[in-house]
């Protein structure tokens, strides 16, 4: 049998504060706190670039910073001014960053639904995927979502995993058709559209 080479990947830990110890740590100021008494249930995929489909600069990390000029690039006078920010950014060779702590509130799935309940910036963890909604994502970018969304299920209640485009249908469409459901659910990823389960290993954050 084949081995698994999600079994292979780096194994990830999650401070007591919600950084990923390993993790290059960027601070965005674009959050606030959750509800109180908030479980972390849904993890959020996104796909994102900056320009779009160029990758590899500095964009991302510059737009959650409120730091995108907008004489950069046409395409940024229209998002310069936004106030977003998500937990993670995989980058196309799998270096993982974190914005925001995952005790607190990002600003990535903005006005969303999931399976009735509205808010999903309240309870999921946002990860964006360096890409575009036609490219294939890669294969260190799979790994690496692997290995992160492990060490979420061993300090949250996750319940389902899922596009942005699934929380907010009509008005996002990343990850796009660029990232394969079946390929992630292979690697042990949270199977997509599923219904609540129980996660197996679940402990509450000190
Ligand atoms: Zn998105």
């Amino acid at each position: 049998m084949k081995r698994s080479r999600r079994r292979r990947g780096t194994l990830l830990r999650i401070d007591d504060a919600g950084w990923v110890e390993s993790a290059l740590r960027t601070p965005s100021p674009n959050f606030d706190a959750r509800p109180a008494d908030t479980e972390i249930t849904l993890v959020i995929v996104h796909g994102i670039s900056l320009p779009p489909g160029r990758f590899g600069g500095p964009g991302i990390a510059a737009l959650f910073a409120n730091r995108l000029r907008a004489d950069a690039h046409p395409y940024y006078a229209s998002i310069a001014s936004l106030r977003v920010s998500a937990h993670f950014l995989i980058r196309r060779r799998g270096e993982l960053l974190q914005f925001v702590s995952c005790r607190d509130r990002a600003w990535h799935a903005g006005v969303s639904q999931w399976q009735g309940r509205a808010g999903c910036n309240d309870y999921s963890i946002g990860i964006e995927l360096e890409g575009t909604d036609t490219t294939p994502y890669t294969s260190a970018q799979y790994a690496q979502l692997g290995c992160l969304i492990d060490a979420l299920r061993a300090c949250h209640p996750i319940a389902d995993t899922v596009g942005h485009c699934d929380v907010a249908p009509g008005r996002k469409t990343d990850p796009g058709q660029g990232f394969d459901w079946a390929r992630f659910r292979r690697r042990g990823g949270h199977p997509r559209h599923s219904p609540a389960r129980v996660a197996v290993a679940v402990h509450t954050p000190r």
